[in-house]
């Protein structure tokens, strides 16, 4: 029987379907690999939204092509969005790669790769249809208490920066009723905190119902505990979405709101379509409906034309809201893009500077966010034993932070009331005061 492995690079959405590629080929008859040293075939799930996201993938493939020389069986694979983007000329430029399959043609792997065995050739399938959602494939999903499941795919928004419109094709969502089946199903399995994905989640509509709707169904789900989504964009998001989040008590606490610049300017350049004052405005109600909500973002600086000013009303506004974490990238140019073709790029050397600037806030900002969350009580759903040792446990609170605690491994996948009394780096320590439920 031969068996796959699949490494993940970027976002949920790759690691989503990851699963989903993980469901197409168990269904096929192929088995899954605990690690890649069993394994016979190896595909790399790729992300291509920055450029060193892009290098790194392809970078690992050269190193793992070496396993070829003790299995000269051995198959390699890309599939993701550098597969979309780059298409069959990896095949010429990467000789170890036996297959590279884009983002809609999952369903075809199976039969590219008996076909890569028996005929020893290098095939390739790219075709975006923009219609493609997997529906019907339950996913393999990775060992853990988390589950994702995708409830769109592709985007429509064209940020002017942004590669994923191209490489992951037209906005499509999938029919809630199998979203609801698929959430009743991962939290029977086991999966007691589920994530519904897709690159603006707030624009799902499935011909019937959207997103509020969607939203408010799978909270009653009785099989899961806790529900969160990602991503939101600004432009989208509704006052019925957070109404909905702030009365649904199986919605966790927890919104990622990408900001991307707090100057007008560059969102206009940007094509986000919203302003830094509408940006706060949802802060604000975020946090007056729900006090304790944790709020994370991604902010990017170097973007072409962005001036000194525009910078400083970033930081500004990063220095106002106070994110609980931000996940901060400097400008890459991506072939095709719009912005790719704007006259003044900002220099290497300027976009580091105003990156480091930004990180440095973040960190002191974080700090002090977790700091002031000691002698709370929060509920942490327990994922494994700590990487420190195996008489504490780890798992995450509903306000999506890492929590460890001193406990007994009988306690994984269940919930625990913890004490908070301590806080380092990304971590809240904490003292179990009582197990609320299985
Ligand atoms: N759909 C999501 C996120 C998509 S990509 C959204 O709209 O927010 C994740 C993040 O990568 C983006 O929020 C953005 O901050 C960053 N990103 C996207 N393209 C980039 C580029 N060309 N250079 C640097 N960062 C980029
Ligand atoms: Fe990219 Fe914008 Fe779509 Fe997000 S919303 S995936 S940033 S184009």
């Amino acid at each position: 029987m031969n068996k796959f492995y699949i490494r993940t690079y970027g976002c949920q959405m790759n690691v989503a379907d990851s699963e989903l590629v993980a469901g197409i080929l168990s269904d096929a008859g192929f088995q899954k690999a605990d690690t890649i040293d069993e394994a016979d075939i190896i595909i790399f799930n790729s992300c291509t939204v920055r450029q060193h996201a892009e290098d790194r993938v392809l970078g690992r493939i050269t190193s793992e092509a070496k396993r070829k020389k003790q299995n000269p069986n051995m198959l390699i694979g890309l599939i993701g969005c550098v597969a979309q983007r780059r298409g069959d000329e990896l095949l010429d430029e990467i000789k170890s790669l036996d297959l590279v399959v884009g983002t809609d043609q999952y369903r075809q792997l199976p039969e590219i790769i008996s076909s890569c065995m028996k005929r020893k050739e290098h095939l390739f399938a790219d075709v975006q249809n923009n219609i493609e959602n997997y529906e019907n494939i339950y996913p393999v999903r990775n060992k853990g208490v988390n589950a994702f499941v995708t409830i769109m795919r592709g985007c429509n928004n064209f940020c002017s920066y942004c590669i994923v419109p191209y490489v992951r094709g037209r906005e499509r969502s999938r029919d809630q009723k199998e979203i609801l089946r698929e959430i009743e199903k991962a939290g029977n399995d086991g999966f007691k905190d589920v994530t519904l994905l897709g690159q603006n989640v707030n624009s799902y509509n499935d011909g019937e119902y959207t997103f509020p709707e969607l939203l408010e169904k799978a909270a009653h789900i009785r099989s899961i505990e806790r529900l969160r989504f990602v991503t939101s964009h600004p432009k989208d998001i509704s006052d019925k979405v957070i109404e909905v989040m702030a009365a649904e008590p199986k919605l966790c606490e927890h919104l990622h709101l990408p900001m991307q610049s707090g100057s007008n300017n560059i969102l206009k350049k940007m094509n986000r379509k919203y302003t830094s004052e509408r940006y706060l405005g949802i802060i604000h109600k975020l946090r007056n409906e729900m006090p304790d909500i944790a709020i994370t973002t991604d902010v990017m600086v170097g973007f072409p034309e962005e001036t000194e000013e525009d910078f400083l009303q970033t930081y500004n506004l990063m220095k106002q809201i106070r994110f609980d974490y931000a996940f901060t990238f400097k400008y890459s140019p991506r072939e095709g893009t719009a912005a790719d073709s704007y006259a003044e790029q900002i220099p290497e050397k300027t976009r580091l500077e105003r990156l480091q600037k930004l990180i440095e806030l973040q960190e002191q900002i974080t700090f002090e966010k977790y700091q002031e969350q000691i002698g709370r009580t929060v509920q942490v759903y327990v994922e494994h034993t700590s990487k420190k040792s195996d008489k504490e446990l780890s798992g995450r609170t509903r306000d999506n932070k890492i929590a460890v605690f001193p406990g007994d491994r009988k306690f994984i996948g269940t919930f625990v009331d913890i004490e908070i009394i301590d806080a380092s780096g990304w971590t809240l320590k904490g003292k179990q005061i009582h197990h609320t439920k299985l």
